[in-house]
Order: structure tokens, then sequence, then C-alpha cells
């Protein structure tokens, strides 16, 4: 029988009726011939709630406790679904991440999934169970829960999906699949009917949480099919799959942000080999991912680097750099308040021109660009967060994608 896995997300989960709605697309996929495993995520806003009471308690909560602490939203959510599914006359069975076979690092908050064993989950399914996997977490090496990061059930879908050599990944999420623009930014936004690997790569890297970036490079590297779509409606979604030549036509064919970025600038560092080494080393030992960098040229034997990091890196990246600085004789600046915009087409490559309207069109709406970062098939841009919105409706509207 073909293996089919579906992910849904919290908005599709966010109640007991919502629950029970799912419960019946499960029960439908088995009475059409599958064996079906679900990766749910937790109840509505319920991560968010379990990190602000962590943070009512502590300004810096142990890692390893937090993960304990989230993990618990997607169990809650697999436990009621099996119990709806049971109501229903199916059978069903709940697993956390640890059950389900989802090995992971020891990277506390954002671990990486090393493997998955799949002795339990075939177990399950050959005897007819429809099997619901509590996404975003896994165990360690060290036997401890770890947690995937933001949105992290997407990947553990994904990487079952690949382990169990499933059809396709189903994403159910709260919009109805990959838009030229977050829809919730820009009203005239259109749904796409297939996206390459590629391409939501750079999506998911610059900032569309539609889908975590983890989980495309998992879908890409085992080449699942991804459809992301409803589960309020029967309509087709976006296919994410490998490229094909229709999707090479438009120069740009979504336009990405994020308002979650912090620049760091370090200021007047000495202009030798090995120092750029000794600060990225440090910060890449603290776990911090570092996104746009930029050197400026050098001045009397000095020069600035910039840098950006998610605003969740902010303190891990502040601490390492407090240890740099302290030993190479230099100061840093923080801008908290930072995003980026980015416009993303696998048809750029060989089209002169996209960047400088790209430009033309922040500076007619007089958003300063702070950082430019480009890729063969991306050109981002760091700006003032308050001016992001502004920035990606008129881009949306340059590059005709209404
Ligand atoms: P889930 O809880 O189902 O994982 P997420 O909130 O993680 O859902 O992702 C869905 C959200 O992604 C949408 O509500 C939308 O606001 C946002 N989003 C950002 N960019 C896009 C895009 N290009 N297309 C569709 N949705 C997008
Ligand atoms: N519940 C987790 C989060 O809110 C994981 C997920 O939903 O994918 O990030
Ligand atoms: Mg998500």
């Amino acid at each position: 029988m073909p293996i089919i896995v579906q992910k849904y997300g919290g908005t599709s989960v966010s109640g007991t009726e919502r629950i029970k709605n799912v419960a019946r697309r499960l029960c439908s996929a088995q009475d059409e011939g599958h064996q079906v495993v679900a990766v749910v995520s937790a109840m509505g806003d319920s991560t968010d709630e379990l990190l602000k009471m962590a943070h009512d308690i502590s300004a810096d909560p142990p890692e390893r406790e937090l993960d304990m602490l989230l993990s618990t939203g997607e169990r809650i959510s697999v436990a009621l679904l099996a119990m709806a599914i049971h109501e229903m006359g199916h059978e069903a069975i709940s697993l956390s991440g640890r059950q389900a076979g989802i090995q992971t690092n020891t990277v506390f908050t954002k671990a990486r999934i090393t493997g998955v064993e799949t002795g339990r989950l075939n177990e399950e399914l050959n005897s007819g169970k429809i099997v619901l996997v509590a996404g975003f977490q896994g165990v360690s090496v060290d036997e401890d829960i770890t947690t995937l990061g933001r949105g992290g059930s997407d990947t553990t879908a994904v990487a079952i999906a690949a382990a169990l050599d499933a059809e396709e990944c189903e994403i159910y999420t709260d919009v109805d699949g990959v838009y030229t623009a977050d829809p919730r930014v820009v009203g005239l936004a259109r749904k796409l009917d297939t996206v390459s690997y590629q391409e939501m790569l750079e999506m998911a890297a610059t900032g569309s949480e539609v889908l975590m970036l983890r989980s495309v490079e998992y879908a890409q590297k085992y080449a699942v099919p991804l459809h992301v779509r409803s589960s309020f409606t029967e309509e087709a979604g976006t296919w994410v799959r490998e490229g094909d030549e229709t999707m090479e036509k438009a120069v740009v064919r979504t336009i990405a942000h994020s308002t979650d970025e912090s620049k760091l600038t370090l200021l007047r560092v000495p202009d030798r080999p090995g120092v750029a080494a000794t600060v990225f080393g440090e910060l890449a030992e603290a776990n911090v991912n570092v996104d746009m960098i930029i050197q400026n040229v050098s001045e009397q034997g000095t020069t600035d680097i910039s840098f950006t990091v998610v605003q969740a890196d902010l303190p891990a990246a502040q601490q390492a750099l407090d240890k740099v600085c302290d030993e190479l004789g230099v100061a840093y600046v923080i801008g908290e308040q930072m995003g980026k915009v980015s416009i993303i087409g696998a048809g750029m490559k060989s089209y002169p021109g996209v960047a400088a309207k790209m430009f033309k069109t922040m500076a007619d709406e007089g958003v300063n660009i702070e950082m430019i970062s480009t890729s063969s098939i991306k050109v981002s841009c760091v700006i003032e967060r308050d001016q992001v919105e502004k920035a990606v409706r008129a881009l949306h509207s340059a590059f005709n994608l209404e």
C-alpha cells in the first residue's frame, strides 16, 4: 500500500473541533487505500504560550529544560487526535518524536535530525493503524529530548516521508499554498502552482515561514515532492519539487521578507589574516547562524565588519562577541530593529538589470538599503524593520506579480 505523510500545522489543530476535522481527513486518506502517517504541531499558539511561561520564570531558561517543555505541545495534539480517530472507528496510535525513531544531535532548541529509525513506524503501519507523530522533536545521542527549531514539524514530516519512501508529503497549513508574497502582507499576492526546490530554499532562507528551511533541504536531498495546502478545503495547493522549463520563465517569482533580523557591526577591526576566522569561529562555536556579512574597505589598517543574525540568536551572538572583542580590543554596535526583503526567481540567472530595478523601487519608496547580498537566483536587502511591509508591496507591484 502506498504511504502518505501529512503534516498539520498549529492552526489546523487549534481546538477540538479542528482536531476532529483532521481526524476525518486522516480516516478518509486511509479509506482511500493509503498507509497514513500524520505529523502534528502544537495546538494554535501553544508553543508561544509555553515559551512565555518559561521566560516569566527565567530570563535565560536552561535550554535542556526548554526542550523538555516545548516538546509537550505536540504530544498533546497527537494524543487528542488519536482519541478523535478512535471515536470514528479507526485505529490510531500517537508517538512522541523519540518513539517514532527521530534521532538528533545534541544542540538543544535547534537540533538537527541525524537519522530516522523506522522500525516502530513500519510495525504500527503494518498493523493497520494511522500513525500520529509529535512533530518538532527527537531524542539526542545523550538520550535527552531535543526540539528542532521553530517550524520544526515541517522537518519531522519530510524526514519521515524520506525514511519511509512515501509518495509525497502534504503540508497542511493556514494558507492554501505558496504565494508570490506573504498573503498577510500583500493582499494581491497570487498562489503559485509549482515552485522549484531551489526557489523554495531561497524563500525559506530569506524568511518565508510557510516551510522551514531545513525541511526543504531534506525534501530536495531525498527528492520528496511537497504539496503545501489548506486543511480547510479540498483544493490543490502548491507543489514544491524539482524545477522544470516552465518555472524558469518568470524573472522574479516571489518577494520574501523577514522582520526579525539584528545587525551587529564590529568597529575598526585590525585588517590582518585570521581576524574574521576568529570572530566567526567564535559565533559558530555558540551555534549562532550568521546570515549576511559585509566587510568594508580598509583604512589605516582597520576595517568595520557588519553581519546579521535572527533576533533569537542575538543574546548568544552578543556573548560570543563580548569575548572576541575583548581579546581583539575592539567595540561593536547593535542595530536591533532590522528586517530583510528579497526578490527570488530562477529566471533571474540570465537576466540583467533585476537588482537595479529592485534598488530603484526601494529608492522611490524612500527606503534606505543597509546591506545587500545576492545569489544566482536571489537579491536580498537589509533595511529598517518598519519599512519592510512597504518595500514588499512596492516590489510585488514593480515586478508585476499581481
Ligand atoms: P503552520 O503553523 O501551519 O506551520 P506557519 O505560520 O509556519 O504555519 O506558515 C504559514 C504562514 O506563512 C502563512 O500564514 C503566511 O503568513 C506565511 N507566509 C510567508 N510567506 C508566504 C508565502 N510566500 N506564501 C504563503 N504563505 C506565506
Ligand atoms: N510548534 C512548533 C512551533 O510553533 C513547531 C511547529 O509548529 O512546526 O514552532
Ligand atoms: Mg510552520
